[in-house]
């Protein structure tokens, strides 16, 4: 039984075999655990093979982050191979290979139809689909992928790449191209065209013509995506080194309304082009600390990809006469509340990332009292390197980034009441103080404030 209604069949070119003196994979580049899995199914009597973004990557020059294999074998079989193994997922069963730290996916082949996209639109969506229709030959497992690119698969029987969609002259071409019809491909799961732009930018790749052709028409329909996994989808995209790349082809396809429509539109109405540049260096610093394995986190990412979003509402809310503070406060939660229906975003980055922007207007504010206590608040540290991102977009913070880069060298001589009256600026800080104790769940902050009010100033280590 086959389920080909829903699915075109495009002309695919002749499978071809790329052999070992033909590609330049060499085993020492691979984990030596993935191995050890394709060595032990050739020794069971399976087919084991190397797959998807792990011989792409070798191809293109990359260093693959894991290591999967597809087989013959069904998840069963494997489990009888491996004793480290454990079976996972229900509709579609995973074999995990387990060495420690490193965990090697074997998956028996598929045939169409048979993505687990979690929360998306589903083809056979009632789980009770004859076994046959799932597994299938190695030939079919290879065209129910998306990107030609992704479907190459590696064997230790002789070293070589099998090839049955072109991948191998599209890596070579260093071209993106869809198995299949794009229109199709991307009506059954929409996040191909996020998973397009983040493999382009990743891998330095082209999309190919009429693999982008539909993007922009079909980016709405990013909407019927889980917002789980399309935030998923989002740290992928932003927190893995390509980050400036990837937003430039979100913008270049017609996605950024799609995934991020609030900053989408702030953008659009920008007409100096600030806020897109504050974008872009706090996207190009998240790249260098990927490079330099420091953290990223995704509070601050995503304080970044909504700041545009969040300086509009607030405009407008101020604009209808919101008094400023309580227009922050509102402002970010319109804003938050809007792109969790898009992308999700766990309550664990949002407050902070709120933190991040309430914290702002606080640099202006220079009493030595409230110096000390915005040095020791959680958030000093990333609402700081914010307010410095700010400066590529404004110059208006410059003193402010000048006069608290000298406040945390020399926390005791920052004394200088800054900026006129303070009374104003105090009821502002005290306000936004509130409103960001009232987003923290729980009270310990109220708390350990109250005593360093006191003047104990260190009561927490103590
Ligand atoms: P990365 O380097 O980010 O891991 P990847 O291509 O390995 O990229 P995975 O999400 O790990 O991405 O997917 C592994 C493989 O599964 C892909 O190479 C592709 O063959 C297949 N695949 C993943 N997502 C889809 C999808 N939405 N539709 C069809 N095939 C997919
Ligand atoms: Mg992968």
């Amino acid at each position: 039984m086959t389920d080909n209604a829903t699915y075109s069949t495009p002309p695919l070119p002749e499978s071809r075999t790329i052999t070992r003196d033909q590609h330049g994979i060499s085993r020492k580049q691979m984990s030596p655990n993935a191995l050890r899995v394709l060595y032990r199914l050739r020794e069971g009597g399976f087919g084991g093979y190397l797959v998807g973004g792990a011989v792409r990557d070798l191809l293109a020059g990359g260093s693959p982050k894991d290591f999967d294999v597809a087989t013959d074998a069904t998840p069963e079989q494997v489990k009888s191979l491996f004793r480290n193994c454990r079976l996972i997922g229900r509709r579609f069963r995973l074999a995990h290979v387990v060495y420690g730290r490193e965990i090697i996916e074997v998956a028996t082949f598929r045939a169409n139809g048979g993505e687990d996209v979690e929360g998306d639109r589903q083809v056979h969506a009632d789980g009770r689909l004859l076994r046959d229709n799932i597994y299938g030959s190695i030939e079919e497992d290879a065209i129910r992928r998306d990107f030609t690119a992704n479907a190459l698969y590696y064997t230790v029987e002789d070293f070589s790449v099998r090839d049955y969609t072109g991948g191998y002259a599209d890596v070579e071409a260093k071209l993106l191209r869809l198995i299949g019809d794009p229109e199709a491909r991307y009506r059954e799961d929409p996040v191909r065209m996020l998973r397009a732009a983040r493999l382009a930018a990743k891998l330095g790749f082209t999309i190919e013509a009429a693999t982008a052709e539909p993007i922009p028409r079909l980016a709405p329909l990013l909407a019927e995506s889980a917002p789980a996994r399309l935030f998923e989808e989002t740290l992928k995209m932003f927190l893995s080194g390509h980050a400036v790349a990837s937003f430039e082809l979100l913008e270049a396809n017609g996605l950024l309304p799609a995934l991020f429509p609030e900053t989408a539109q702030a953008l659009a109405s920008n007409k100096s082009g600030a806020l897109r540049r504050m974008v872009i260096d706090g996207l190009g610093n998240t790249d260098r600390r990927v490079a330099a394995d420091e953290p990223v986190s995704p509070a601050f990412l995503y304080a970044v990809l909504l700041w545009p979003a969040y300086c509009r509402a607030l405009a407008l809310l101020q604009a209808q006469g919101v008094h400023a503070v309580e227009a922050q406060r509102r402002a970010a939660d319109r804003v938050t509340l809007h792109q969790v229906s898009r992308t999700a975003l766990p309550r664990r980055f949002s407050l902070p990332m709120q933190e991040i922007w309430l914290l702002q207007p606080r640099f202006s504010l220079r009493q030595r009292k409230r110096i000390t206590r915005l040095l020791a608040h959680p958030r000093f540290r990333a609402a700081f390197d914010f307010l410095e991102l700010r400066l590529s977009a404004s110059n208006a913070h410059a003193d402010d980034v000048a006069f608290w880069r000298e406040a945390q060298l020399h926390p005791a001589e920052a004394g200088v009441v800054g900026n006129g009256p303070a009374s104003d600026a105090e009821m502002l800080d005290d306000a936004l103080e509130q409103a960001s104790d009232e987003g923290e769940p729980g009270a310990p902050r109220k708390r350990r404030r109250r005593r360093r009010r006191n003047g104990a100033e260190n009561s927490e280590s103590a």
